[in-house]
């Protein structure tokens, strides 16, 4: 059994094909008197096994974009289609079942819970999957393998260092063999070798047909995508050749 569903797999022939298209894509907030445009008419195709980078200022409007993607928040106008769905039309219910099983997060601060073994933490994604107990066993087994910390199952959070947390964390996104992995500044809190660590574990991942969607503002990191965006005033611009 392979970790990621691949392109076989999920019935696809080898030319690209697009995972997100999004279409006139607003989103606007009411703050207070005011009303904020954080999108501002995104249109926007992500092809699956892509490694894409979103960087740019603060309030630029990264979050609510990859808020958008992850079906954790509906736009205010436009299409948000994640192959046939469209996230903007779906239900609460099918969005939070898009997110169970076709959507891995990863954070800046790892997200993990403290009492929890890195095992137990990765299980829990698998919660609201329905597998059998054995089959969880197993899944989590591998996660933990493919981000190299086998070894450290057993271990708390606090007993491991912001590498290998964020690679727990990792394991616990990718265990639901997901369509694809949004990460919003996954090695904002870490020192340049753990980041190393984590962009080699993306790499692989990516070449092993993950899609990668990644918020950051360091460009060591926007340096290894294929694919680099700038998202400003809640304008989406493609910066791959500069
Ligand atoms: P970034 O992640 O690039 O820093 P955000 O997507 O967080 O940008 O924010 C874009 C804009 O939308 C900012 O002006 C921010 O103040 C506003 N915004 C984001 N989330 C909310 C919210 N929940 N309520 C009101 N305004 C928001
Ligand atoms: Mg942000």
């Amino acid at each position: 059994m392979t970790l990621i569903a691949t392109h076989t797999e999920q019935g696809l022939d080898a030319a690209p094909v697009a995972l997100y298209r999004l279409s006139g894509v607003t989103r606007t907030y009411r703050q207070k008197d005011r009303v904020v445009k954080a999108l501002a008419g995104v249109d926007l195709e992500i092809t699956r096994g892509d490694f894409v980078t979103i960087q740019g200022p603060t309030g630029g409007g990264k979050s609510t974009l990859l808020q958008l993607l992850g079906a954790l928040d509906r736009p205010s106008a436009g299409s948000v289609m994640l192959g046939d769905t469209d996230l903007a039309k779906a239900s609460n219910a099918q969005l939070t079942k898009v997110r169970a099983h076709e959507i891995g997060f990863v954070f800046q601060g790892f997200n993990l819970i403290p009492t929890l073994t890195a095992a137990e933490n990765v299980d829990m994604a698998l919660e609201p999957l329905g597998v059998t107990k054995q089959e969880r066993t197993q899944r989590v087994e591998e996660a933990l393998a493919r981000v190299g910390l086998a070894e450290r199952a057993d271990h708390l959070p606090g007993e491991l260092s912001g590498g290998q947390q964020q690679r727990v964390a990792i394991a616990r996104a990718i265990v639901k063999q997901p369509k694809v992995l949004l990460a919003d500044e996954p090695t904002g809190n870490l020192d340049e070798s753990m980041r190393d660590e984590i962009l080699v574990v993306l790499e692989e991942l990516c070449a092993e047909g993950l899609t990668l969607i990644v918020v950051t503002h360091d460009s060591a990191v926007a340096k290894r995508a294929k694919r680099r965006l700038r998202l400003e005033r809640g304008t989406v611009r493609d910066i791959t050749r500069k």
